[in-house]
């Protein structure tokens, strides 16, 4: 790891480096990567062996991996940028608020992001915090003269920042009342939204409330599959848990 840079009080860019990562190519935003962490901030990195069914560390136990977004890869320096929450409860986290420079990780990936219809009317964003990474990267690759509207949940105030790309967009940030399921914001902001016909929309964030969503656009709104693109990131209450399996 080369640099550790907060971006708001929630949200932690940490940037890998190193000469594993020549051939590593992200075609597509919003794509992904697999971080093999140590199970603790106190732990060296052990690389785990494949028993023929699965991925284990010398001891017998499960590597911890989590899944972050791309967001800036470059070829030349071999540098890789990824954004984490820190929510405070979680590995991912901790590493994210504890990390330095030397500090070791290891990738793997990328998997499929999200392909662009350069032709579409209009786009909706919708995520949590964990989503920014994906929605930044989407804002600046979007066709800057369609209609974009972008809702952002977020878990304390002082979690919102400009975001690069934000002046082509219209973006609106949404304070998850305390005590709430975490996407209500996120769902309501999604119910109020005006759809024009013919918009693509992206949506991530927390497995219920994007499956909310999800049922939402195609059972209240007839949005068509094809238009959208709805995914869980993380589960409630459940560790590793990202929603895609
Ligand atoms: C395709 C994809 C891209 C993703 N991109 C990013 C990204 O760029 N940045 C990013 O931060 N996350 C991203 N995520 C989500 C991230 O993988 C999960 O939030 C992950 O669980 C974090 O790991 P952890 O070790 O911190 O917490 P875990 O050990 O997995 O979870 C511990 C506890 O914390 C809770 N928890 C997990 N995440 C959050 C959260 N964000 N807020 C509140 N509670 C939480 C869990 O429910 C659990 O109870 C992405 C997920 C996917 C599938």
């Amino acid at each position: 790891m080369r640099r550790v840079e907060p971006r708001s009080p929630r949200l932690i860019r940490v940037t890998l480096a190193g000469p594993d990562l020549e051939g590593l190519t992200v075609e597509e935003p919003a794509a992904s990567v697999r971080l093999l962490l140590p199970a603790s901030t106190s732990d060296e990195l052990v690389m785990p062996s494949w028993n023929g069914n699965e991925f284990l560390l010398p001891d017998g136990r499960r590597p911890t991996i989590r899944t972050f977004t791309p967001r800036r890869l470059d070829a030349a320096t071999l540098e890789l940028d990824i954004e984490a929450v820190v929510h405070g409860d979680g590995v991912a986290s901790r590493w994210a608020a504890a990390a330095e420079p030397g500090d070791q990780a290891a990738i793997s990936g990328p998997g499929r992001g999200y392909a662009i219809d350069r032709d579409a009317p209009a786009f909706l964003l919708a995520g949590d915090e964990t989503a920014i990474p994906a929605i930044s990267q989407l804002l600046e690759v979007l066709p800057a003269q369609t209609p974009t509207q972008v809702h952002i949940e977020v878990a304390r105030p002082d979690a919102r920042f400009t975001l690069s790309g934000q002046a082509r967009a219209t973006v609106e940030w949404h304070d998850l009342p305390a005590g709430a399921a975490p996407g209500d914001a996120l769902a309501a902001a999604v119910r109020g939204t005006n759809l024009p016909p013919g918009v693509r929309v992206w949506a991530a964030g927390e497995a219920a409330a994007v499956q909310r969503i999800r049922r939402h656009l195609f059972e209240e709104r007839s949005l068509p599959r094809a238009q959208t693109t709805v995914r869980g990131y993380w589960k409630h209450g459940r560790a590793g848990g990202d929603g895609e399996k």
